[in-house]
């Protein structure tokens, strides 16, 4: 059989990222505009049928790895449905989430065999976490990292850096890696509709670790071995049980060992987080036709590196973006 999920590029798209919904009860303001977002009619997004039915032919056409996003994945009142049923596939079945629900769904999170969650902490600060988020929910991230360790699932934690707000906390956010088997990420900031994105304002794979080597020594940064899929580059501090990574789309893109497509809550694919061009797979399994030559088109479409912005003067283009807000993607 044809391998559909192989690209003009060589490149196998064996891992599905699933937004399952466009809400969130955080505000971040890297992914949120301040005015909210005009979110799609109930009826535009996916019911949990279909997105085990989409899920089930991406898995069939050899997708290994599912990932849950939204928004918030666990504000959907039937998310314990949907990680149920994808729970019955073959797959690798894991979560990104902003950890404020988290303690609810331990249990489930076993029953369906996730094993490691992403939970997004921009700081270690109560209140600047208040003002990231437009939310006060840090004591409470914070307690459920600390559970989801002890109760033995893999935790890494997701940090979107900016210039003079949390980049004074790179340090801090890797010395918890000292004592917890965590892996920190520090991602480059990236725009997306409504963020107001500077490329000023991006903190560098090179930055970081120029702060790295100057604060801990560069004998003590030993570099970890990345897989070819990873969109990390990751490191570990002599002695330390943790390990940090940085997540460079911007400054150096990973899109050589790509093999990500994306599912937005309202039936969308994106071949690449930075694809304008989106392909409909809701409407046509509504009126009962194939979605396989529309999975097709997605992969075989797709640019080589970050949706044809391959050079940083395209993509500091912001114009050139004409992209979605970050909450309707999932990241
Ligand atoms: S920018 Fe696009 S092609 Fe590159 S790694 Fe990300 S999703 Fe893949």
């Amino acid at each position: 059989m044809k391998d559909i999920l192989t690209d003009t590029f060589g490149r196998k798209h064996n891992y599905l990222r699933i937004s399952l919904t466009e809400r969130c009860n955080l505000r971040c303001t890297y992914c949120m505009p301040a005015e909210g977002i005009q979110l799609s009619p109930k009826e535009h997004i996916m019911t949990y049928e279909e997105i085990y039915t989409i899920a089930k032919k991406f898995v069939d056409l050899g997708v290994t790895k599912i990932r849950l996003t939204g928004g918030e994945p666990l504000v959907r009142k039937d998310v314990s449905q949907i990680l149920e049923q994808l729970a019955l596939l073959p797959v690798q079945l894991t979560l990104t989430t902003n950890g404020i629900m988290v303690d609810r769904f331990i249990d489930l999170f076993k029953k369906c065999k996730i094993k490691s969650l992403n939970v997004s902490l921009d700081s270690l600060k109560a209140e600047k976490n208040r003002k990231i988020t437009r939310r006060s929910y840090f004591e409470k991230v914070y307690q459920n990292i600390l559970l989801l360790i002890r109760e033995g699932f893999t935790v890494k934690i997701n940090c979107v850096l900016m210039k003079g707000f949390n980049d004074d906390e790179i340090i801090d956010f890797i010395k918890l890696t000292k004592e917890h088997p965590i892996q920190v990420r520090f991602i480059e900031f990236m725009p997306f509709d409504g963020n107001r994105w500077k490329m000023d304002q991006m903190v560098s794979l090179q930055d970081i670790l120029q702060r790295v080597t100057t604060h801990f020594d560069q004998k003590n940064c030993i570099k970890q071995q990345d897989a070819l899929n990873d969109t990390t580059k990751s490191y570990r501090i002599k002695g330390y049980q943790g390990t940090f990574a940085i997540i460079s789309s911007v400054t150096n893109p990973f899109c050589d060992g790509c093999n990500r497509i994306r599912l937005t809550a309202n039936g969308q694919i994106k071949n690449c987080l930075f694809s304008s061009k989106e392909s409909d797979i809701l409407t046509p399994l509504r009126q009962g036709h194939s979605i396989t030559s529309i999975i097709e088109h997605a992969i075989q479409s797709k640019f080589k590196v970050r949706s044809g912005m391959d050079t940083i003067d395209k993509f500091k283009q912001t114009d050139a973006h004409n992209n979605r807000s970050m909450i309707t993607i999932g990241g």
